[in-house]
C-alpha cells in the first residue's frame, strides 16, 4: 500500500488546516459558554442548547465552503474525492471541532436530493440544508424493519395530488426537532407478499408539521431525548415531494448509506486524543489507577488497537479507491471501531474511578459527566451503521464464503 498523497490532496489539507487555524479559536471563544456537553442536560433542553452552537459552527463552515465538501461545486461543495474526505475527517478530528447541526442533512439527505431531485426540489431544499436553516431527520427504521429494512410497511397510498401515510417509524434521530424529514414508505403494498420486498418502496420528503404526524421522543439511557417514534395517521404528503420515481426508494436511499462506511477515517484520531485526555485526567483525579498493572496493560492495548484501527481504515479506503469489493476491510473497520469505542469508554470510567460514573448536574461529576455520558452513549456503536451481527454475517458470507446451512 502506498499512502503518499497527491499534491492536490496536500494542497487541500493545507487549505483546510489554515482555515481551521484562523476560524476555530475565535469561534470557540465566542461560544465558550455553550459546550458540546450541554446535551447532557435533562431531556430536550440540553440537546437544544448544544444544537444552537452546532448551527453556528455549520454556518461558519459553510462560509468557507467547508460544510459539504463532497457536494458538487455548483451546490456549495468542493467535489472532494474519497481521499480528500478522509483528510477532512482526520483534520476535523485532530482539531476537535464542534459537531455540526445537521449531519443527516449534509451527509445523506442533501446528496440524495442533488442526485435524485428535480430542479425545483434542489432549489427549494439544498440551500436550506447547507446553511442549517432547518433541521432534517431520516425516517427509515420501523418496529419490524431495522436490519431488514426492506421489510418496511408504512403505507403511502396515492390520492389526488397527495400520498396518504399510515404506519409508524422508530429510533428516528432528532425527529422532534426536525422541520423536514426524508422517509422511506411503501407505495406497493403487494410487494412483500409477492416476495419482492425491495420493490414498491418510495422516498418522500415530509413536512414534519403536517397534520396526522405524531412525534414522540424516547428518553434514552443517558437521560437525553435524542430519538423518536413517529406515528402517521392519514398524513397527507404532496406527490411533488417524492424523491425519484414511485418504487425507486431503495435505489435512492442505498447510494448514500454506503458513504457512512468511509466516514470513520478520522475516528482513530479522535480516539487517540480521548485516550490521552483520560490518562491525563486520571493523573489528577485518580492517580493510583495508573499504578495498577491491569489498567496499564489496557492502556497499552488501547494505544495499539487505535493504531491498528487507523491502518485498517486506510486499507478499507484503498480498496474503495481501487474500485474493489469492500470486504473484508470495510465491515472489519466498522466492527473494530465499535468495539474500540466501547472498550475506551469502559477504560475511562475504570481509570477515573467511581466519580466518573456521576452524571451532570451532580457536583461530583468528573468533567461535567462527559465520561459517564461517553460510557452509556457508546453502546450505540454496535447498532448504528449496521449492527455487529450483520457485519459479521457480511464477513462470513462474502469474505470468508462460509457455507450456508
Ligand atoms: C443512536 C441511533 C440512532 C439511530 N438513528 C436512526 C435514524 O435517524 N433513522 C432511522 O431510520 N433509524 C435510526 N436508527 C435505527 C437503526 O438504523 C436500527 O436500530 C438498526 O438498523 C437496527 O435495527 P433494529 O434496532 O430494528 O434491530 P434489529 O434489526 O431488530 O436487530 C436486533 C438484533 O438482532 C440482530 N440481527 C438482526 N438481523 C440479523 C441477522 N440476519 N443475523 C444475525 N443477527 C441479526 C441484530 O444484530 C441485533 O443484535 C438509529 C439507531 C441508533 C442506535
Amino acid at each position: 500500500m502506498d499512502f503518499a498523497y497527491a499534491p492536490e490532496d496536500e494542497a487541500f489539507r493545507d487549505e483546510l488546516v489554515a482555515w481551521l487555524d484562523a476560524e476555530l479559536p475565535p469561534f470557540l471563544e465566542a461560544w465558550a459558554d455553550a459546550g458540546e456537553d450541554d446535551a447532557t442536560g435533562p431531556g430536550t433542553s440540553g440537546v437544544l442548547a448544544q444544537m444552537e452552537r452546532r448551527r453556528a459552527w455549520q454556518r461558519k463552515l459553510n462560509e468557507g465552503r467547508w460544510a459539504a465538501i463532497t457536494w458538487p461545486t455548483e451546490w456549495g461543495g468542493r467535489d472532494a474525492t474519497t481521499t480528500q474526505s478522509m483528510i477532512y475527517s482526520e483534520e476535523m478530528a485532530r482539531a476537535r471541532t464542534p459537531g455540526i447541526y445537521n449531519a443527516n442533512g449534509l451527509w445523506q439527505i442533501g446528496p440524495m436530493i442533488i442526485r435524485w431531485g428535480t430542479d425545483e426540489q434542489r432549489n427549494r431544499w439544498i440551500p436550506n440544508i447547507l446553511d442549517a436553516d432547518d433541521h432534517w431527520c431520516q425516517g427509515f427504521t420501523e418496529p419490524e424493519a431495522g436490519s431488514d429494512l426492506a421489510n418496511l410497511r408504512t403505507l403511502a397510498i396515492a390520492d389526488g395530488d397527495d400520498y396518504v401515510l399510515d404506519g409508524s417509524k422508530i429510533w428516528i434521530s432528532s425527529a422532534h426537532l426536525a422541520r423536514w424529514g426524508l422517509f422511506l414508505v411503501r407505495t406497493d403494498p403487494t410487494a412483500i407478499a409477492e416476495g419482492r420486498k425491495h420493490d414498491g418502496i418510495t422516498a418522500l420528503i415530509v413536512d414534519m408539521e403536517a397534520d396526522g404526524i405524531d412525534v414522540r421522543p424516547i428518553r434514552d439511557i443517558a437521560g437525553e431525548e435524542m430519538f423518536c417514534e413517529i406515528f402517521f395517521d392519514g398524513a397527507r404528503v404532496p406527490q411533488a415531494y417524492r424523491l425519484g420515481g414511485e418504487g425507486e426508494g431503495w435505489l435512492v436511499a442505498m447510494g448514500t448509506l454506503g458513504a457512512e462506511r468511509v466516514g470513520t477515517a478520522g475516528l482513530a484520531i479522535g480516539m487517540r486524543s480521548d485516550l490521552d485526555a483520560m490518562v491525563n485526567l486520571a493523573r489528577s483525579v485518580n492517580p493510583a489507577a495508573l499504578d495498577d498493572p491491569s489498567l496499564r496493560e489496557r492502556i497499552a492495548r488501547a494505544h495499539t488497537d487505535i493504531e491498528y484501527t487507523r491502518l485498517l481504515n486506510y486499507r478499507a479506503l484503498s480498496r474503495i479507491l481501487r474500485d474493489e469489493k469492500p470486504w473484508p476491510e470495510v465491515p472489519l473497520a466498522k466492527l473494530q471501531w465499535s468495539h474500540l469505542a466501547q472498550t475506551l469508554a469502559e477504560l475511562a470510567v475504570d481509570l477515573l474511578g467511581p466519580e466518573a460514573m456521576y452524571a451532570k448536574p451532580s457536583p461530583l461529576a468528573v468533567e461535567q459527566g462527559s465520561w459517564n455520558r461517553l460510557y452509556v452513549f457508546q453502546r450505540y456503536t454496535s447498532i448504528g451503521a449496521g449492527t455487529t451481527e450483520v457485519q459479521k454475517n457480511i464477513i462470513a458470507d462474502r469474505a470468508i464464503k462460509l457455507p450456508r446451512t
